[in-house]
Formats: structure tokens, sequence, C-alpha cells
């Protein structure tokens, strides 16, 4: 039995009703980020879903969430974050002027797969999870980490999930399908840092 948690979803753009169905099926309280008033309640954790990360970090801004969200990512508060939201808690992009909350010391290349292969499925490995099939949608990887972060998984060479302190960051989507076991990998951080 889990222990009651709330976990905030990023909800301005993208894909963040598939997160909270899954979430909410495994047994989460959640709640859908809009703007600055959607961060009264107090949080367990976050999701930062897929979509497009300009657009994000833009609504972020003005809808003023984006400091109070950094400050708390900074406190320790677990995120899952994928694809436009590993961009998002990036602290460098090798192939865009942007940043946006800089939390996750890596490196990552935006829309890494060319157009060519923009968009793909393949199964891989995940330290921790075993065996995942996993979805690319027009996906970041991760060229380069700074010491102290976990690398989960590779694919072709390229890093495609990382941890580093709560922050747990993915080039593609766990949300597609019915394999709950990134999401209840998540909720056990988010549950063991609730009982500290
Ligand atoms: N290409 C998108 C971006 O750069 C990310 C794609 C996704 O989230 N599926 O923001």
């Amino acid at each position: 039995m889990m222990i009651p948690v709330t976990i905030g979803i990023l909800a301005v753009q993208g894909a963040f009703i598939e997160h909270k169905q899954m979430l909410e099926s495994l047994g989460a309280r959640c709640i859908e980020l809009r703007n600055k008033a959607d961060l009264a309640v107090p949080l367990d954790g976050l999701v930062l879903p897929g979509g497009e990360s300009t657009v994000q970090g833009r609504i972020l801004r003005e809808e003023s969430m984006f400091e109070i969200l950094q400050q708390e990512i900074k406190d320790g508060l677990p995120v899952l974050a994928t694809c436009a939201g590993m961009i998002l808690l990036a602290d460098h992009l090798s192939n865009d002027q942007a940043s946006y909350f800089r939390t996750l010391p890596v490196t990552v290349r935006r829309n890494a797969y060319g157009r060519q292969l923009s968009s793909f499925i393949t199964t891989a490995s995940v330290k921790g999870i075993g065996s995942v099939r996993m979805n690319f949608i027009r996906a970041p990887y991760i060229e380069a980490v700074e010491p102290g972060v976990n690398v989960l998984s590779v694919v072709d060479g390229h890093i495609v999930a990382v941890s580093y302190k709560n922050q747990l960051a993915l080039s593609f989507h766990p949300e597609v399908g019915q394999d709950t076991r990134i999401h209840e990998f998540f909720l056990d951080r988010v549950c063991q840092r609730k009982v500290q």
C-alpha cells in the first residue's frame, strides 16, 4: 500500500494526460499545473512531460511558475522528466541557445535523431528496472554528464536515461503503453522522500 502522495504535472502543453492516468492508476493524487495558483498545494513530486520545450519554457515564465518550480527542484522535489522535460532540466543544450531550469548537470542535444529517424521504438535496459520498450518522438539525447549523474540507459551509444539527486530524466516516453514500471520507480522515490 502506497502512502498518499500529490504529484504536480506540468499541463501547459504536450503529453500530460497519459502521465496523469498512469500515476492515478498507481494510486497517486495528481494536480495539473497551468498557472501559479495551481502551485498553492504542496507537491511531493513533479512530472515534466514531453511536448515542445520552447513553448513549455515560455508559458512557465509567463505564468510565473518558473522560479517557484526551479527552487523546489533545487530543494529536492522528485522530478520525472520525459523528452521536452529533459530539455527543461538540462544545464546546457548543445544545439540551442536556450536554457531553462538548469538543475540537471548534463548537456542535451535537442531533436538529436534528426529528420530521418525522428521517431522510433526500441527495447533496451534501464538500470534498476530492466528491459523497457522505449518510444522516441523527436527525442533529445544526452551528450555529456557531469560527475554525480547516474547513467541509467544507453541506446546506440547515446545516453537516454539518467538520474541525479531526485531528478529522473528520460529521452523516451514511458507514459505510452501499459508498462508502469518507470512511474512506479518514480513513485517509490517520491514516497521515500516523503517518509524521510
Ligand atoms: N522536440 C521536442 C523539443 O525539442 C521534444 C519532443 C518530445 O517531447 N517528444 O522540445
